[in-house]
């Protein structure tokens, strides 16, 4: 092994700084594990977007002692809000605020990704201010029997008890473990940005989440970071582009080609963001196993997930909690302790994954191209009633009081 090598019998090392590897991080530091972050970009950042996290991952975060910090960066929508496409007619959807509290026990809250990255950040090196290297890219790992190491693209090798790859959509980590795999395209692109609040009407400038709902496209606002800026996510189908990267740019010009005809206030939003980016929404196959011996995967890694439901950052983040759980159930044994903490999470999300990419077809509503048709069809998908049976399953889950 190289002079410039770490070991450590009881040591993790976790590849990938985003929110999966950064939560991971935590839980296994408040368990009193000793954890190494291996992160490739020179700074731990994310994407200039925002993320909305449902009660089962408030529910975690909460129980990680994070409540107070997020509180001060948050916003707590009070409804979600459906509008016509075309006609910009509005209809309550559901209530949040106080009525998902009362429901579950934790709110739902919609943030910046970059304040949610800085309160896991903080929260991590409170507890050890050297756990994160950044500008280290892993190429490869392997493992004997006592320990899994990695290695690095600048010749830099650590070695601890586990490794867990939370290196997101690409993985690399999954790759060496079991082969590149081989993404589909959906057929749609999603288009992200941000504006900020100020430069807003005043009848759009709300502290509510608003879904779009048009034929071949769908348009989801929603505020963030105290309510200063408006997070912009809009999905339409088309073949053309099939790049899935978060930094790549388009133009608004090409955004609001995307949705002509759509209402005018739609377009307002368009022309206030700062920058338009685009993402080739891809799906990959269930996994079967996630792990091979001292080495994991956990989010996007393993389980990428189409984002209908806004819940992939969320299920990573209820695999942190479980997977550093099932790490100090079964601390000198780590093939129990991973093929527990799969058996718990693969159900799970293999049912997000595959209800998102349900929901794709949800979230387009062709009969919506006939004015005629609309009541009956925002009753038919989106009613009430309906949508509480739909996603009790999803936000009552308590990842942190499973059996391990
Ligand atoms: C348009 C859109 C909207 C979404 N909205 C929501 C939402 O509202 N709510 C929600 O819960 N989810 C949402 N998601 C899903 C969510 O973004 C992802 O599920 C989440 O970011 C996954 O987190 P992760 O930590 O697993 O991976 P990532 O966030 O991708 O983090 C991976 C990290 O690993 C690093 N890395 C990668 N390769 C290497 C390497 N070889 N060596 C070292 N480091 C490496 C990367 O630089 C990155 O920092 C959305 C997704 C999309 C596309």
């Amino acid at each position: 092994m190289p002079n410039n090598s770490k070991t450590s019998s009881s040591k993790i090392i976790i590849i990938g700084g985003g929110i999966g590897g950064l939560a991971t991080a935590l839980s296994l530091l408040q368990r009193g594990f000793d954890v190494e972050v291996y992160e490739q970009s020179t700074a731990l950042k994310e994407v200039g977007a925002g993320i909305q996290l449902g009660s089962n991952g408030t529910r975690v975060l909460f129980a990680l002692g994070l409540q107070d910090a997020l509180s001060k960066v948050q916003v707590v929508p009070t409804a979600r809000e459906i509008r016509h496409w075309r006609t910009g007619e509005t209809w309550n959807w559901f209530d949040l605020g106080a009525v998902s509290v009362k429901r579950y026990g934790t709110p739902h809250i919609m943030l910046h990704r970059g304040d949610l990255l800085n309160v896991l950040a903080d929260a991590v090196q409170r507890l050890k201010p050297d756990a994160v290297s950044l500008g280290r890219k892993c190429v490869e790992v392997s493992q004997t029997d006592d320990r899994a190491e990695v290695h690095f693209a600048d010749g830099h090798v650590a070695a601890g008890a586990f490794v867990i790859g939370a290196d997101g959509i690409h993985s690399r980590v999954r790759a060496c473990l079991f082969g590149a795999g081989r993404p589909e395209f959906t057929g749609c692109v999603a288009w992200r940005g941000l504006a900020p609040m100020d430069r807003l009407p005043l009848h759009l400038a709300r502290m509510v989440g608003t879904n779009w709902l048009g034929p071949r496209g769908h348009v989801l606002h929603y505020p963030v970071r105290r309510g200063e800026i408006m997070n912009f996510i809009a999905i339409v189908e088309r073949d053309d582009w099939q790049v899935e990267s978060w930094t790549l740019e388009g133009s608004k010009g090409e955004l609001a080609n995307d949705f002509g005809g759509w209402h005018q206030d739609v377009h307002t939003l368009i022309d206030n963001l700062d920058t338009p980016y685009k993402w080739a929404l891809m799906v990959r196959g269930p996994m079967p196993r996630w792990s091979k011996g001292r080495i994991t995967l956990m989010g996007d890694a393993c389980h990428p997930t189409l984002p209908f439901l806004g819940q992939g950052a969320v299920m990573a983040i209820e695999d942190a909690y479980v997977v550093a759980a099932c790490v100090a159930r079964h601390a000198g044994e780590p093939q129990s302790a991973l093929a527990r903490y799969e058996d718990i999470r693969r159900d799970r999300t293999a049912t997000v994954v595959r209800k998102a990419h349900e929901n794709r077809r949800q979230a387009f509503s062709p009969a919506l191209a006939d004015d005629n048709a609309v009541a009956i069809e925002v009753a038919r998908a989106w009613q009430q009633v309906r949508l509480r049976e739909r996603m009790e399953w999803l936000y009552a889950y308590d990842a942190t009081t499973i059996a391990i």
